[in-house]
Order: C-alpha cells, then sequence, then structure tokens
C-alpha cells in the first residue's frame, strides 16, 4: 500500500493506473478506522480497479468551539487496517498541503444550499462548507470514478450526491448503509470519547430509531407525534442532551407532516461534550 502526502505525488500514482485504463474509487475519511470505514474500502475494492483513502482531519469543517484538537488519530493502526482490506493508497495530506495560502485568506468555497439547511447544517453553521469545499479538492486531485459515503452521515452524503451531479463531476457518489455494534450503536471514531456509562445511554439512540421504524410499520404516519416519541425517550434518559430530531422527506431534506415515500428520521445527540449523529431510513 502506498502512502501519499503531497497532491503531485497521488495525482501521479492515479495518472498511472488511468493511462492503463483503470478505475479509481476514493473513500474520504478523517481516519481513526472502524468497520464503517472497512466497510466502504471493501465495496471500493470489489467495483474500481484502484482504491485510493484520503485520509485527513478538514479544519474547515470544523466550527471554533468543536472537536478538531481532540478528534482521535492512529495513523499507524489505520495504515494496517486500510493494507488488511487490500487498498492501494492512502492520501493523507498535511494542512499545508492542502491550504498552502492559510485558512483565514483561503477564498474559493463551494455550497450546496437548501438541503444544508437543516439538521447539522443549522447546529454547525459553516460545517457543510467546509466538507463540500474539501471534497471538491479531494475529486479535482485523485479524479475519482467512483466515490464512498456512509448513510452514518445521511445528510452529507445526500449534499455530496447532489453536489456532484449539480456540477458535473462526472463521479458515481455510492452510499453505504451505516454498520452498526452488536448492540446496535452506531460505530463512530467519537464514540472513544464516551466513558462507559454514556456509551450505555446512547444505545437509546438505535433503540428511539427502531421505535419509530415500528410505529410506522404499526401505521403511525403523523410526523409531529413519531418526532415526539422519539423525543421522549431521548429525553427519558438524564445523561442525554438532544440538539435535534428531525424527520424529513428524502432526498429533498424538506419537512413533511404526513409521512409518505421515502422519510429519515435524524438525529443529534449529546453525551456530555460528546455529540453523536444517527439516523433511519423509512420507505413508507
Ligand atoms: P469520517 O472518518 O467519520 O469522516 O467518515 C468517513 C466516511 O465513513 C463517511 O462517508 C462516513 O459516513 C462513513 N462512516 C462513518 N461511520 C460509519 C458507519 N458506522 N457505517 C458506515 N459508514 C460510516
Amino acid at each position: 500500500m502506498h502512502i501519499h502526502r503531497t497532491i503531485a505525488e497521488i495525482r501521479q500514482f492515479v495518472r498511472h493506473f488511468k493511462a492503463a485504463g483503470k478505475t479509481i474509487g476514493l473513500v474520504p475519511t478523517m481516519g481513526y478506522f472502524h468497520e464503517g470505514h472497512l466497510a466502504l474500502m471493501r465495496e471500493a475494492k470489489k467495483t474500481c480497479d484502484v482504491v485510493v483513502v484520503s485520509l485527513y482531519v478538514n479544519p474547515l469543517q470544523f466550527g471554533p468551539k468543536e472537536d478538531l484538537a481532540q478528534y482521535p488519530r492512529d495513523f499507524e493502526r489505520d495504515c494496517t487496517m486500510a493494507r488488511d482490506v487490500g487498498v492501494d493508497a492512502i492520501f493523507t495530506p498535511s494542512d499545508q498541503e492542502m491550504y498552502p495560502q492559510g485558512f483565514s485568506t483561503f477564498s474559493t468555497f463551494v455550497e450546496v444550499t437548501g438541503l444544508t439547511a437543516r439538521l447539522c447544517g443549522q447546529s454547525r453553521p459553516g460545517h457543510f462548507r467546509g466538507v463540500t469545499t474539501v471534497v471538491t479538492k479531494l475529486f479535482n486531485i485523485v479524479t475519482p470514478d467512483r466515490a464512498f459515503f456512509g448513510q452514518k452521515d445521511a445528510q452529507q452524503a445526500i449534499v455530496i450526491q447532489r453536489m456532484a451531479r449539480d456540477l458535473n463531476m462526472g463521479l458515481d457518489v455510492t452510499i453505504l448503509p451505516t454498520v452498526r455494534e452488536k448492540d446496535g450503536l452506531a460505530m463512530s471514531s467519537r464514540n472513544v470519547y464516551l466513558t462507559g456509562e454514556q456509551r450505555r445511554d446512547a444505545l437509546v439512540l438505535n433503540r428511539s430509531l427502531c421505535t419509530f421504524r415500528d410505529a410506522i410499520q404499526e401505521g403511525e404516519r403523523d410526523a409531529g407525534r413519531l418526532r415526539g416519541m422519539i423525543m421522549d425517550m431521548i429525553t427519558a434518559v438524564p445523561g442525554a442532551q438532544p440538539d435535534y430530531v428531525e424527520i424529513l422527506a428524502v432526498p429533498d431534506l424538506q419537512p413533511l407532516e404526513t409521512l409518505q415515500g421515502r422519510v429519515i428520521a435524524a438525529l443529534a445527540v449529546r453525551f456530555g461534550k460528546t455529540r453523536l449523529i444517527d439516523n433511519i431510513i423509512v420507505e413508507v
């Protein structure tokens, strides 16, 4: 497995394979890998000739009070895990490589409007602008045929799919299901921040999403009542502080009163200082 730290190196690597007619798959990540990341890499390996994983904790998508400095990192372990699933190259640039002009004078941004108005777009101002800008840079650098994202970050995946379509980026954006621990907790690099008690409390996320799905199966269609049901379950856990709970139509992420078609229940909840997100998509 090759490790490339500069844009010139990864471009040269990709150019070599493209010249030989090979397809390139890209899995953008912030590292500290778990099975969710590995599932994306395995699918990329299955469907593309050459798999590039980008590993970059992008400062542009973190707010001033967020966990950029604390974000968990273990590059050696990540390399071993990626190598074991057959990843061909890791692209891990420095901030200097990605933003040589510095952040204060960086001036070109990619912004997806509408889809970013709610959920994390509302509770983390500037977050999606940072995500779509860095993902555009990664797409321009790696020029993949396919890129892979997880439904765990459903709004992010939908926003990137729209961006690629609206700006004719000429690649396929694949979204893969959320990988969970045996007890239902969605895998996340941020789960390492949780204490034992918070880890147990956090099971309410998946539990409330399953209750949402079951209630729909039993015929409930009222978005307000369903949202209330999820919120009640979360607020019943003393250590859980909800940031948002929303039920929206997919893929336009607009609110609806009566459920029909594809709908998402998405939530963000704090356990101490740790903010976790989760979601479920149901076909009504
Ligand atoms: P991150 O390193 O957290 O930025 O995640 C990199 C990619 O992995 C994103 O597309 C995430 O949506 C995806 N991902 C993170 N956690 C999971 C999970 N539990 N299941 C599936 N995909 C995930």
